[in-house]
């Protein structure tokens, strides 16, 4: 049985000020224990949200991280062991705006999955198609491409020890969520794709839908067999409507 996560990914939005509000207003929900709570604020935050979240148990973890696991001279980079150091458990890696906006290719997506895991932070794998691939009939191997160059440079095994989300790209930040059917197709070819290595490893991965979730859509969505969760942008950074997701996953 996998236990069902949502994760807000607060992308390079807030203040101090505003980062404070929110995370006071996440202390105040009342979380289900059947259900990992996760965000992911800016780096310049995390220690400030790890403060302001101590004793509740809502996860914190990072945007991005380098290829190059270890500190060292790379200016402008945060490395997988620093963010360890300071109390992330998790790490996005090949969020599509990193991927399309600042050109992060499958072999760089790869090498800072492989730089998380070495250092014990647990990678969230973002993958998803465009709309012109999804309308040219290509959503399958887009996916399947995406996550096919981390199984073959890291194995099946790298994902008893990760999470995958789904997020097409047309629904990211449009307000045009897939259907719970077209977001269940794909997961479940997700997690085919890796039982053709490993029937244990798929049956074990959280596959996270993301892409516009509300509280309203949340409901259908994680009741589809293979979504066992959310990953949230801008439904996240209200705390009220981050906690309704939450407590969707959980029914
Ligand atoms: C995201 O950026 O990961 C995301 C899913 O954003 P939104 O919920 O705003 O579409």
């Amino acid at each position: 049985m996998r236990r069902p996560m949502v994760a807000g990914n607060w992308k390079m939005h807030g203040t101090c000020a505003s980062v404070a509000e929110l995370a006071e207003g996440l202390r105040d929900l009342a979380l289900s224990s059947d259900v990992d709570v996760a965000v992911f604020p800016s780096s310049l935050h995390i220690s400030q949200v790890l403060a302001g979240l101590q004793g509740v148990c809502i996860q914190v973890g990072a945007q991005d991280c380098s290829v190059e696991p270890m500190p060292g001279a790379l200016t402008g980079e945060v490395s997988a062991s620093q963010l360890l150091d300071v109390g992330c458990v998790l790490v996005l890696v090949g969020h599509s705006e990193r991927r399309q906006l600042l050109g992060e290719t499958d072999e760089v997506v790869g090498r800072k999955f492989a730089a998380a895991q070495a250092c014990g932070l647990t990678p969230v794998l973002c993958v998803g198609e465009t709309l012109a691939q999804r309308e040219a009939g290509k959503t399958l191997e887009v996916v399947s491409h995406q996550l096919g160059c981390v199984i073959d440079e890291l194995g099946v095994g790298a994902f008893s020890r990760a999470v995958v989300a789904y997020e097409p790209v047309w629904a990211i930040g449009t307000g045009l969520t897939a259907t719970p059917q077209q977001a269940q197709e794909v997961h479940a070819a997700i997690r085919l794709q890796l039982a053709a290595e490993s029937a244990e490893v798929a049956a074990g991965v959280r596959i996270l839908y993301g892409g516009s979730v509300k509280a309203a859509s949340a409901v259908e969505l994680f009741g589809m067999p293979d979504i066992d969760g959310g990953l949230v942008g801008g439904a996240s950074l209200n705390a009220d409507e981050f906690g309704a997701i939450c407590r969707a996953a959980g029914n």
